[in-house]
């Protein structure tokens, strides 16, 4: 039983000022970098006090999750903001070409969190399919062809990271509970992707109806899924249960839209549920999804009480 996050963390404010700064043209690139490396290391401090076995950089330089990796990928173009849920904005990517891999696209900041910290690693990169779904696609003459093409990108990203010692991979794709109508696609996409990459995959997906990808998902080729819970009640462990749910689980207990702070007792609890699907060795306790919507002083909190919760479990369950 390990604790880990999903992903993103609250950026602290001097980086924002910082990255304003730089696109206004005030500081230079080598002022902007060095202000990235000192958040990843405030990240990494807090995950580290707060208990976290395994870690990642709190995604510091991605601003969102499909735009962010769109432009380092060939083939994409980004024309400009599209207006998104009411009167939020994000630059929706285009596939204006054969997509191929052009820039490396987590491997840097692997390798620099990995001269940096002792805990174990995950590495969390959107998935083809959550990618596709977020673009417009002017090249393929299908949704299932950009999917396809793209998920053969990601394995060879997948496949470096393996070569420089990355050994947890986490493919999050949101968009996938979304649409249960192409899960066979989601699927097949999830095969190219980890075809090759001799490492621990895991598959994070939140919002939409669980109940609609089961039983599909679990033939999924990855290690673990990743499901939110607590948004959810815990509802939604039902559906494990009905289903014999064999992976491993990654079990979301922590509520990422909610500023109160969890008790350790609620925590506990919550797991103790999960452990009536999964063994110990099977579940990764960790929060719903990324955490960078929280205040800095909430998210911390969070993760505190979540790993008092999993260190009091395991003392009671002598495990
Ligand atoms: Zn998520």
């Amino acid at each position: 039983m390990k604790t880990t996050v999903v992903g993103s963390y609250p950026k602290p404010k001097w980086l924002l000022r910082i990255v304003k700064m730089y696109k206004d043209g005030e500081v230079d690139e080598e002022f902007l970098e060095e202000a990235y490396r000192d958040s990843v290391k405030s990240v990494v401090k807090d995950h580290e006090i707060a208990g976290v076995d395994i870690i990642w950089d709190g995604e510091m330089r991605r601003e969102e999750m499909t735009s962010y990796f769109a432009e380092r990928i060939e083939g994409f173009e980004i024309y400009g903001e599209v207006r998104v849920w009411g009167n939020a904005y994000y630059p929706k990517p285009s596939i204006v070409g054969e997509l191929r891999y052009r820039d490396e696209l987590a491997l840097k900041d692997f390798l620099y969190l990995k001269g940096i910290t002792d805990r174990e690693i995950k590495v969390p990169i959107t998935g083809a399919y959550t990618i596709v779904d977020w673009s417009f696609n002017e090249y393929y003459k299908t949704k299932e062809d950009a999917v396809y093409s793209l998920a053969e990108v990601l394995n060879r990203e997948f496949r470096e990271l393996v070569k420089v010692g990355a050994k947890y991979i986490q493919i999050d794709e949101p968009a996938i509970p979304t649409h249960p109508d192409e899960i066979e696609i989601a699927k097949n996409a999830v095969e190219i992707m980890v075809k090759g990459v001799n490492a621990y995959v895991g598959i994070h997906m939140c919002y939409g109806n669980y109940r609609a990808i089961f039983p599909d998902v679990l033939d999924f080729k990855v290690d673990q899924i990743d499901f939110e819970f607590a948004n959810r009640k815990f509802e939604d462990l039902k559906i494990l249960k009905e289903y014999d749910y064999d992976k491993d689980l990654g079990f979301g207990c922590i509520d990422v839209h909610s500023r109160r702070i969890e008790s350790v007792d609620e925590v506990k609890n919550a797991i103790r549920m999960a452990l009536e699907i999964v063994d110990p060795d099977r579940l990764y306790v960790d929060p719903d999804c990324g955490m960078k919507l929280l205040p800095r002083d909430v998210a911390f909190e969070k993760l505190k009480v979540m790993v008092k919760a999993v260190e009091e479990l395991k003392e009671e369950l002598d495990i």
